[in-house]
């Protein structure tokens, strides 16, 4: 295969020797050569003609341009042309892929540049969670956007690398933990997470530890104070000892009531997933809590029960018993004497309920959804005084939602409170038995 300027190069001698031959011929050597001279010239700018407009319309194939350099020179550009073509797609296949990856990340991320801090681009969560707006933001300051404190003080000392945290600009409720990374020679990387969750659970667990020591203190006060006085005084009044000794040995079982309900909380936490399957006699149960329900009312209410007497669920017999004895109790305790309680375990549409309604004290609509939070407690004083922990609800909670099952509670203050363990129809095992009610007053 011969090379282009070799080819070259022979048709110029190829040109030049038939114009000499003409030239010969004729008697005019000057003239044709530079005859041939002049077409060589023309044929080079036809040439490049034919490549200033393949190149200027981006056409598909370049011109043919023969044996010689032109053909070379064509066959080498489109090969470029075609590299670049190439590159183009691959790299729009790349931005595309980021620009997807970059809108399906949880996180805010914002470039910004050093220094002043303006932003160069954002992902969109950054609009979710910072409140960036595009394109008006673009080439904003972050700090006239974001002026949470916390965050224009550690932007302009520099601290970066420690996440911070502060509330949302979009929402005060959204917590953000943000952190900032310089990379590049002039560019900082803002990345902002939802914490909210992991904030409020943080929350949860120093109320917890809080309410654990303040609930755990009382009665330990009470215990020192009166193993002090013994010790000061080793002969004590026998009544005085028998006094000390029945209190101490009531803030004992008070403390071991406490451990107890924190105890089964824990067990009913961690063992995650539904509770054993079983059938559970319930109308057997109901008829025992009436009967508890008596005692510990002593005859100060009015209480009834009605069960349906081949109505069974599936669940774990010891947490379901828990659960309504809470329930009971509570009405119960926040029953004045006289008032009625009606105890109802009967089946509709929607499934299976476990029904206590009172006539007590009541809970105001904005303390309803907080019942059921660990140590909540309307008053905590009667509570405390009727052996209350404020752990029940939080168990009945979670008892109830490891059957599938929910707490409905709706209550009026000063008129009374229905707590609905509402299960629903799957769970329901029905038996041949007749439905059964009784009555006691007191
Ligand atoms: P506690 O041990 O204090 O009774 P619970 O978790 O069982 O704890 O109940 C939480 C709070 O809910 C109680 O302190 C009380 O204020 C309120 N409560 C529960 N049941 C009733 C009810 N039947 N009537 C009025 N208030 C109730």
């Amino acid at each position: 295969m011969i090379s282009p300027w070799a080819a070259e190069i022979l048709l110029i001698a190829a040109w030049l020797a038939a114009a000499l031959l003409l030239g010969w011929v004729s008697g005019h050597v000057l003239l044709w050569v530079w005859l041939a001279t002049a077409a060589y010239l023309i044929f080079h700018l036809y040439k490049l003609q034919r490549l200033e407009h393949w190149l200027s319309t981006g056409a598909g194939q370049p011109p043919r341009g023969g044996q010689g350099v032109w053909g070379e020179v064509y066959y080498q550009l489109y090969r470029l042309r075609q590299h670049h073509r190439r590159r183009k797609r691959a790299l729009t296949q790349y931005l595309q892929r980021f620009r997807e990856l970059t809108a399906a990340m949880p996180d805010a991320t914002v470039v910004l540049r050093m220094g002043g801090g303006e932003i160069e681009w954002f992902n969109d969560a950054a609009a979710r969670l910072l409140g960036l707006r595009a394109p008006q933001d673009i080439g904003q300051r972050i700090m006239n956007l974001v002026r949470h404190p916390v965050f224009t003080q550690s932007f302009y000392a520099q601290r970066f690398g420690d996440p911070i945290e502060f509330p949302s600009p979009v929402s005060e409720a959204m917590m953000l933990s943000v952190s900032i990374v310089p990379y590049g020679k002039e560019q900082l990387l803002l990345v902002a997470r939802d914490n909210t969750r992991l904030h409020k659970l943080e929350q949860v667990r120093r109320d917890f530890v809080a309410n654990v020591s303040h609930e755990l203190r009382t009665p330990l006060t009470v215990i020192s104070g009166f193993l002090e006085t013994l010790a000061d005084d080793p002969e004590p009044r026998p009544q005085d000892r028998q006094h000390a000794l029945r209190l101490m040995s009531q803030q004992t079982a008070r403390m071991q009531h406490i451990v107890d309900e924190l105890l089964l909380l824990a067990r009913l936490e961690t063992d995650q997933g539904q509770a054993r399957r079983e059938q559970v006699e319930v109308p057997a149960m109901v008829r025992a809590l009436y009967d508890e329900a008596r005692t510990l009312s002593g005859g100060q209410h009015d209480i009834r029960y009605e069960a349906e007497q081949d109505l069974h669920v599936r669940g774990n017999p010891e947490e379901l018993r828990s659960a309504f004895t809470n329930v009971v109790s509570n009405a119960v305790r926040y029953t004045p004497a006289g008032g009625k309680i009606a105890i109802r375990w009967y089946a509709d549409d929607a499934g299976a309920h476990f029904q206590v309604q009172d006539t007590g004290v009541g809970v105001a609509e904005h303390d309803i959804p907080r019942l059921t939070e660990r140590f909540y407690r309307v008053d905590a004083a009667r509570s405390r005084q009727s052996g209350g922990t404020g752990l029940g609800l939080a168990i009945v909670k979670h008892v109830l939602e490891r059957h599938d099952a929910v707490l409905k509670i709706t209550s009026k203050l000063g008129e009374g409170s229905t707590f609905s363990c509402d299960f629903p129809v799957s769970a329901i095992v029905r038996a041949n038995h007749v439905s059964s009610s009784q009555r006691s007053s007191g």
